[in-house]
């Protein structure tokens, strides 16, 4: 036949389901022409149409990728253009199966390739007259449910895969094989045929039991695609219908299975029984039909073991997975080496990559008592959806974890005792499990994270930690808490920026000047240098979350200094606590840094109700039974014992809560009295003097009760109860001078007048100044005058927070040998950023430029006007240690403030 027609007078119907190729073969045999013919009538040419080649010719199954071709073989056949499309692969293109249009194949799932030949059913060809449903070309057909029997994969007589390629060259013989004539074959019968022609409807086929499982898969598999497809006719594109993670996790399990007879002898029950239904008596059988490294057409037996093992393990869902199945699976699917017991989480996700995330996370949940610790933190086993690691999640979160867990968080968490009196090494074990929650990163690398250095040496063994905790049996409590506090970090952050704290802050350093200024403020004796380097740890630990233990050498405390440290912690006041507070809002406001000082994550972030866990909560301690039983003088040991809890919870409580400030354990202890009682008139001239009734009874060596109580006899009470009756020896306008212009500071101003701060601040407030919130430091120059008496730039450059240490710094770092900026942050031990800042902030208070700028930026040589304004400050300052030093009469002060100030000095030149 030439030319073309506009329509063949013969109609041919396709049947429900028919293939495309099927039924342009029959229909083809109907006319008894080549199937060529038929699509050059409507006007196909393959040879001049490559395209149509590879969808007609090469690939059957490829969906059209022209519409306007199929709209042509509708014209001439009658068959509407959807019904045409729906004949093809395209049919489940995008849920089943992704073709790439431009090269037309398949990208997912790889067993579309190992079927591509197509099983068959010799039943269903003799009662369809040899056509060819659409539905055997899916890889998960293995079984014909009206004819119960597996499918055949190789035709009877060649003993080839049936239908591989689809010739248009020849008379389609429907129902026989065409694979090209095997020379070795004797002549067909039927001259002129170059073609194998075995008759497949007579192939031999296994049967199967009406109400076995074989059957009971495929028909559960039919369903699923009938399901799928009803939602693919919805038309929502990005619904995925349930069906398919259900049919994925079939597929998945059936992978899983396969592996399983490849590398387990050992069947369970019900695999056994399925070989008997398969008729297979050596599970080699089906080994063998794996051994060509997947090259080989995946076999009908393999396939129906395969999916009916699926089938049997997911039947309940996958709330309820059938047990003996799943373990089988999960415990020999990884079978690599004989010696590995126990797979690996990885390996269990490699095995079933192509199952659900829910499916994964179910087989994980199954295996988590086997893994590692730190493998069911990775995989977050213990968390409702376990999951395959995200890397760079830890990097992310140790910005929002301290190197020592949260004490309040960590208390719960803990054992009481089972990590011993200080359980701090196990708070940065903490830490580290709380970064390896569903990261990549391993153990190495989350302890880098948290630290600045190599902590190694210093005892933090994370996996005898862990295994400790799982032989308590708090294992499971703690990753599950540690998990949820993870996730809600993730999801609500953290106000701190700990990985910055770390860099900048594990260094820094108190402002020694306004320490001691406090000191002498609330009249207790300054710090003597031990406890000096207690409160500048101290103060470290605050910024930064890490205990002064695990600083890096040389400023770590170790050993002994270790309970020192926290004894003092214990006893440590709320008004040194506040101050130690407010120096680190002052380093924080010095950097730039918005955060608050100290965080803690809100307790209900971990479910107490979900994990029973290990340790005390961190409230039920009355603070006054604990202040009572701390000023007693006891041992934190005996405390513990004393309040039924923890020594932790004692420690925590005491962080949170510290002394009331004036009932320090030595101050309420009473003073044994002098052998001779002041006399009133004594008294009376203290108080004319404007001494408050602290520097009375510091005057006289007696307690502050003592002397009140003396007072109360003497009639002199309500000088001391009103604490108003010393406004008469303030003048106000001093007050304000001193306040106001000279940026004097109440304590300082207090304490020149000889009265107590709070005197000042009362009588201030009576005045109406308003209190300045930005500084509580004293203006350092203002023992030598006002801002009249000095250059204005000098006294400007004295003004604000930190201004002296700047000041002083800027002495510092411009006697260095170099002149770079790092070579000055190296120097007085701060960061580079740090240093930079203040020169920046030296200049700006100068109003001029100090420092030469090099083609690199900053440099620490002076400019000029900066050798004129450094003359100028060092000239200032020296006449500062010359006051300090003559002006300090009190007895009661160990050190003198030039003393004080020499040591600062050497603490900026030589701290380590
Ligand atoms: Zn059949
Ligand atoms: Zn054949």
């Amino acid at each position: 036949m030439n030319g073309t027609l506009d329509t063949i007078p013969i109609r041919f119907h396709p049947l429900p389901g028919e293939a495309l190729d099927s039924w342009l073969d029959a229909y083809a045999h109907r006319l008894q022409v080549r199937t060529k013919d038929i699509l050059a009538l409507a006007g196909l040419q393959l040879e001049h149409h490559p395209a149509l080649r590879e969808m007609f010719g090469l690939r059957p199954w490829t969906p059209a990728h022209h519409p306007e071709d199929f709209a042509a073989l509708s014209a001439v056949t009658g068959v509407a253009v959807d019904v045409l499309g729906g004949m093809t692969l395209a049919r489940y293109n995008g849920r089943l199966l992704t073709i790439d249009h431009r090269s037309g194949q398949r990208t997912r799932g790889d067993w579309w390739h190992r079927t591509r030949p197509s099983r068959f059913c010799p039943g269903c060809l003799t009662d369809n007259a040899g056509r060819w449903p659409l539905s055997w070309r899916l890889p998960w057909s293995f079984a014909c449910v009206t004819h119960k029997c597996l499918l055949v994969d190789n035709c009877p007589r060649c003993t080839r895969p049936a239908r591989l390629n689809w010739s248009l060259r020849i008379r389609p013989v429907p129902g026989f094989c065409r694979r090209p004539r095997l020379s070795t074959e004797p002549a067909p019968s039927e001259a002129g045929t170059s073609r194998c022609l075995g008759d497949l409807r007579r192939a031999a086929t296994v049967s199967l039991p009406q109400d076995g499982r074989v059957l009971a898969a495929q028909e559960r598999v039919d369903g699923l695609i009938a399901e799928i497809l009803d939602a693919v006719g919805t038309g929502d594109a990005d619904h995925r219908p349930p069906s398919l993670g259900r049919l994925q996790d079939l597929d998945a399990s059936a992978r899983a299975a396969l592996a399983a007879i490849h590398f387990s002898s050992e069947l369970p029950l019900h695999a056994r029984d399925l070989l008997v239904e398969l008729k297979v008596t050596d599970p080699r059988t089906l080994r063998e039909d794996q051994s060509h490294g997947g090259s080989q057409p995946l076999q009908a037996r393999s396939m129906a073991f395969a999916m009916a093992v699926a089938t049997h393990m997911l039947r309940n869902g996958l709330d309820e997975l059938q047990p003996d199945t799943t373990r089988w699976l999960l415990t020999t699917a990884h079978g690599v080496r004989k010696n590995e017991a126990i797979p690996t989480a990885g390996k269990i996700l490699t095995r079933w990559d192509r199952a659900t995330p829910e499916l994964q996370g179910v087989l994980l949940k199954e295996l988590a008592s086997t893994l590692q610790p730190h493998e069911r933190l990775r995989y977050r086993t213990a968390s409702p959806r376990p999951s395959a690691p995200a890397r760079g999640t830890a990097i992310e979160r140790s910005r929002k974890v301290p190197t020592c867990l949260w004490r309040g968080i960590a208390l719960p968490l803990t054992p009481p005792g089972l990590f011993g009196r200080l359980p701090i090494g196990f708070r940065v074990a903490l830490s580290r499990m709380v970064l390896a929650v569903g990261s990549g990163t391993t153990q190495e690398e989350a302890r880098r994270l948290l630290f600045n250095y190599d902590p190694a040496g210093l005892g933090l063994q994370y996996s005898a930690m862990t295994s400790k905790l799982q032989r308590s049996g708090h294992l499971d409590q703690v990753l599950s808490a540690v998990t949820q506090l993870a996730d809600h970090l993730d999801e609500h952050n953290s106000p701190i920026d700990y990985a910055r704290r770390r860099a900048q802050f594990l260094n820094a350093d108190l402002d020694w000047q306004a320490l001691a200024q406090f000191y002498d403020a609330v009249g207790r004796t300054r710090p003597a240098p031990p406890e000096q380097r207690l409160l500048r740890v101290r103060l470290i630990e605050r910024l930064t979350g890490t205990h002064p233990r695990f600083l890096m050498p040389p400023m770590n405390l170790a050993g002994a200094h270790v309970h020192v440290y926290e004894r003092a912690g214990l006893r440590l006041h709320a008004d040194v606590s506040d101050h130690l507070d407010d120096q680190a809002s002052r380093l924080l406001q010095q950097a730039g840094i918005n955060e608050p000082i100290r965080w803690e994550p809100p307790q209900d972030w971990i479910n107490l109700a979900t994990c029973d866990l290990p340790g005390p909560a961190p409230d039920g301690i009355p603070t006054a039974r604990l202040w009572t039983a701390v000023r007693s003088g006891d041992g934190v040991e005996a405390i513990a014992s004393q309040l039924s809890t923890s020594i932790e919870h004692i420690r925590l409580t005491a962080e949170r809560h510290p002394l009331p400030t004036g009932k320090s354990p030595t101050s309420c202890a009473p003073k044994i009295p002098r052998n001779r009682t002041p006399t009133t008139k004594e008294l009376q001239e203290l108080i004319a003097q404007g001494l408050s009734n602290r520097n009375i009874a510091k005057a006289l060596g007696y307690s502050n009760t003592f002397v009140r109580r003396l007072l109360c006899e003497r009639g002199l009470t309500s000088a001391f109860l009103s604490g108003g009756q010393r406004s008469i020896h303030i003048d106000p306008n001093h007050l304000r001078h001193e306040y106001e212009v000279k940026h004097r500071t109440y304590a300082a101003i207090a304490e020149s007048m000889g009265v107590s701060t709070h005197t000042i601040r009362a009588r201030a407030a009576e005045l109406g100044i308003v209190s300045r919130k930005d500084s509580r430091e004293d203006h350092p120059l203002a023992q030598l005058g006002g801002p009249d008496d000095f250059p204005p730039a000098v006294w400007d450059t004295f003004t604000g927070k930190g201004a002296e240490t700047r000041v002083r710094r800027l002495l510092l770092i411009t006697a260095l040998p170099t002149s770079t900026i790092a070579a000055a942050a190296r120097s007085l031990n701060i960061t580079p950023c740090n240093v930079h800042a203040t020169m920046k902030k030296l200049e700006r208070a100068a109003g001029t430029t100090l420092f030469r700028r090099s083609t690199k930026g900053m440099t620490t040589n002076l400019t000029p006007a900066g050798e004129v304004f450094a003359h100028a400050i060092r000239e200032s300052l020296s006449r500062v240690d010359a006051a300090r030093t003559t002006s300090d009469t009190s007895q009661a002060r160990t050190k003198g403030a030039a003393e004080q100030t020499a040591n600062f000095t050497h603490e900026l030149a030589e701290a380590p």
